[in-house]
């Protein structure tokens, strides 16, 4: 507001002096100086603060006890924290410290928090960035930030009075990727040299202990000079947790929410195969929305069970479809269901014909076991239940629909996947030089074998589906127990 007064003041002097026959030139030359001064200053400054996106340092309270179903990881994580914590039997026997440790693996498994308890662990100041932050579209910053990166570990930690400095970089593919790629300019190059050089600094008898910490899904995508011994010398792999980690993990996020007692979370556990600690964080978070959306005071089984499905298939969706097409979606997932109880007895969890994220329907199957291999029976199997919607729709209602598409694209891929192991009538073959012809015969043979066994099941199975179709077409969702009892005494004469 000042300025503006200001402003228009010195304007209307201005014109008052021109019209009173006073020269205005020199007047004229100091404004435009002092303009262009002006403008030098803000653009200085506007530099000055692309230099200085401060990397956080950050309190730690997390511990490994905060850490569920990475037991591996973390032992392994210890063993090479308790370097540091032993400085002096490090420095009697003249071994060169450990200056960095890799942790690798999927998304949301836990790998911020493992370096955050490392530093908690360490009593270490905790300085942590990401390797995006690193890239910038002018030459130089990138260097200069790794070295403000450094910095700042050292003074927080003399200022804090901590030996040790624990800097975190997440995403360090981004920063660390192959040299000599990015050919538009060299500032990915100089970012990654400079941390290298910093690195290479690290000494063991340094007043503050610098141990960086790093965190990648790609770690195909490093540059083999961050990975020589000397650099990341450790690799940590953080994998998805199994069964029992899963339920450590949930029992973690559940600590601080009512449970119902009939809360089975061993149950919830096996239905999350595949489910990251992330996912597994935010399915007791939505539990316990959908818990406080009904009004309930505790958070009841069959809420995490729905939390599952949401954090599976996404939202639920308002949409409606019209009857003739519900019919065709409970069609379709009976078929799934009635397969997959055929090959598994017990392995259907729900049915359900609501619609969520791109599905209009689903059918979830339990996962008998934590399976990491495959035999050929068990990938035919699965063909055959992901075959058996479009079998159903086309014995039932006359033909078949789009609402297939994903089912055999997967299909597909199962056959495809009989072939790379190695498990087709071929037998082992190198996939990427099989002449196409070749290829698809034999692709084509699998999928056909296992959908005329499809067909055989559930052409005597006509009457079954059009009665499971109406109970879901009532009820909406059915429970695996529900449809087995709608369904036992039909599968037990096949
Ligand atoms: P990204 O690779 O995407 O950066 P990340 O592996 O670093 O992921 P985190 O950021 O550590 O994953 O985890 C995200 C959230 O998921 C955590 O804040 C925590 O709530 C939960 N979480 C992940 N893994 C675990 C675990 N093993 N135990 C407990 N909670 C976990």
């Amino acid at each position: 507001m000042l300025k503006e007064i200001g402003l228009g003041t010195g304007l209307a002097a201005v014109i008052f002096l021109a019209l009173s026959g006073y020269d205005i030139t020199p007047l004229l030359f100091v404004a435009l100086a002092a303009g262009m001064l002006l403008y030098l200053a803000r653009s200085r400054g506007m530099l000055a603060k692309t230099f200085n996106t401060a990397p956080v340092v950050c309190r730690q309270e997390i511990g490994f006890g905060d850490i569920g179903g990475q037991n591996t990881a973390i032992n392994e994580l210890k063993e090479a924290l308790d370097f540091i914590n032993n400085q002096d039997k490090i420095i009697k026997l003249g071994i060169r410290p450990l200056k960095g440790i890799l942790l690798t693996g999927p998304p949301g498994t836990g790998k911020t928090l493992l370096a955050k308890a490392a530093a908690n662990y360490t009593d270490s100041v905790f300085v942590a960035c990401s390797g995006s932050e690193f890239i910038e579209m002018y030459a130089g910053v990138g260097a200069q930030r790794v070295r403000q990166l450094f910095q700042t570990a050292r003074d927080s930690a003399l200022k804090q009075k901590k030996e040790s400095a624990i800097i975190f970089i997440d995403e360090i593919d981004i920063l660390g990727g192959k040299r000599g790629q990015n050919a538009s300019h060299h500032e990915y190059d100089q970012t990654l040299n400079q941390l290298l050089v910093e690195m290479d600094g690290l000494q063991v008898k340094d007043k503050v202990r610098i141990l960086v910490l790093a965190a990648t899904n790609r770690v195909d995508m490093l540059d083999p000079a961050l990975l020589r011994p000397g650099r990341f010398d450790r690799q940590v792999k953080v994998d998805l947790p199994d069964k029992s980690g899963r339920m450590e993990i949930l029992r973690l996020h559940c600590r601080n929410k009512p449970l119902a007692s009939d809360v089975n979370l061993e149950e919830i556990a096996r239905e999350t195969f595949g489910f990251s600690g992330a996912h597994l964080e935010s399915l007791a978070n939505e539990g316990a929305i959908l818990a406080m959306r009904e009004g309930c005071t505790e958070i009841s089984h069959r809420h995490l069970v729905e939390a599952i499905d949401k954090i599976m298939m996404g939202e639920k969706l308002d949409r409606r479809p019209a009857r003739e097409e519900l019919e065709r979606v409970a069609v379709h997932e009976v078929g799934h269901a009635l397969v997959s109880e055929k090959i598994r007895p017990g392995s259907v969890s729900m049915l359900t014909i609501t619609p969520r994220g791109q599905a209009l329907g689903y059918m979830r199957q339990l996962p008998e076991n934590d399976a990491y291999l495959y035999t050929r029976e068990y990938l035919e199997n699965q063909i055959q239940v992901l075959l058996a919607g479009s079998v159903a729709e086309e014995l039932v209602l006359g033909d078949r629909s789009t609402g297939a598409g994903n089912d055999i694209e997967q299909a597909i891929k199962t056959a495809g996947q009989i072939i790379r192991s190695g498990m087709s009538e071929l037998g082992v073959v190198d996939p990427d030089i099989l002449p196409a012809d070749l290829r698809y015969r034999v692709l084509n043979d699998i999928i056909r074998s296992q959908e005329k066994k499809v067909k055989e099941f559930l052409g005597s199975m006509r009457e079954v589906i059009k009665h499971v179709m109406r109970t879901l077409l009532a009820e909406e969702k059915i429970t695996g127990e529900q449809f087995r009892a709608l369904t036992r005494k039909y599968l037990k004469t096949v």
